[in-house]
């Protein structure tokens, strides 16, 4: 069960050598904040009137995550997140001269992460958030740092959802997260009164587990956190049936944020930080670290 998940997460391994072998970057404090310790480069310079300039002089910034979801973003026992997407935004801040313990971290469930980065209540929101059209509309993206895929999520003796198709015919309630795009395009498999939504995926592995609906539908590796979670409870169909690549969102245009977030990746992508934040989180359920994509252009 545990194979399968991994196979899912690691379609492409070729730049793992890369990321492993080349070395750290210089500079900067080591400071902890619960998770990795990452570099803290107190010596940045930035473009006045930049909204890295402006973080940094802030030396805050507030960032948007999720708080339930293991491997990814889960609030530990300190009140503080755990996960990769965590650690990918400590990397972030810590290239703006933040430490982890400066950080803000508010919780955005899928539904409310464009608006919190409209109304400016976060700089950013690091929280498996699949780069897309519609969203663009209202907000801009940096990345791709990773890249996932829908899948279904079963309770493990359950032999009769064998992948989306499976659905409708055996009559299945299906769990989702309202305001994400695996909600959306289970709609072409499920008639909407068998599709049952929730704020957030931990209350629909509780209704998994308790027998309200007999799948959960979200990216495989939420679900591989779930599964994880579940004990031998829960099993993936392993089917992945769309792309969701990962973006870190931020106000919309905010060109130059983008191109530094980007540089970031690609330099944690090389000196090792992208491939230790990911064997310290979720690595430890799909060991194999993942290539950083192709970014995007900002715009
Ligand atoms: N990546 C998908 C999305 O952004 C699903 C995961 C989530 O809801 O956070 O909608």
């Amino acid at each position: 069960m545990q194979g399968k998940g991994i196979r899912l997460v690691t379609v492409l391994t070729a730049t793992l050598a890369l990321a492993l072998t080349a070395c750290g970057g210089g500079g900067g404090n080591q400071l902890s904040g619960g998770g990795n310790e990452v570099q803290v480069d107190q010596n940045a310079q930035f473009e006045p009137g930049t909204t890295m300039a402006n973080l940094k002089q802030a030396g805050t910034i507030r960032i948007g995550t999720k708080f339930d979801q293991p491997l990814f973003g889960l609030k530990g026992l300190d009140g503080k997140p755990q996960g990769f997407d965590v650690e990918i935004a400590k990397i972030i801040a810590g290239k703006l001269g933040i430490a982890p313990e400066r950080i803000e971290w508010v919780e955005a469930p899928s539904k409310t992460r464009e608006e919190v980065i409209e109304q400016n209540r976060v700089d950013m929101v690091v929280a498996t958030y699949t780069i897309n059209d519609a969203r663009k509309q209202r907000i801009s993206f940096a990345g791709p740092y990773y890249q996932a895929g829908q899948d279904i999520m079963v309770k493990s003796d359950n032999t009769q959802i064998t992948g989306p198709e499976s659905l409708r015919p055996t009559g299945a309630k299906v769990c989702s997260v309202t305001g994400s795009t695996p909600a959306e395009k289970i709609k072409e498999y499920v008639d909407e009164a068998n599709l049952v939504l929730f704020d957030v995926y931990s209350k629909c592995a509780d209704a998994l587990r308790t027998g309200q609906v007999q799948a959960v539908t979200t990216d495989n590796v939420i679900l591989l956190g779930l599964v994880d979670q579940s004990g031998g409870q829960f099993k993936m169909v392993d089917k992945p049936f769309t792309q969701e690549p990962y973006g870190i969102g931020i106000k919309k245009g905010d060109v130059k944020f983008c191109e530094f977030i980007d540089q970031t990746l690609t330099q944690a992508s090389q000196d090792g930080s992208y491939a230790k934040a990911w064997q310290s989180t979720a690595g430890k359920v799909a060991p194999q670290t993942p290539p950083l994509p192709q970014l995007d252009t900002c715009s």
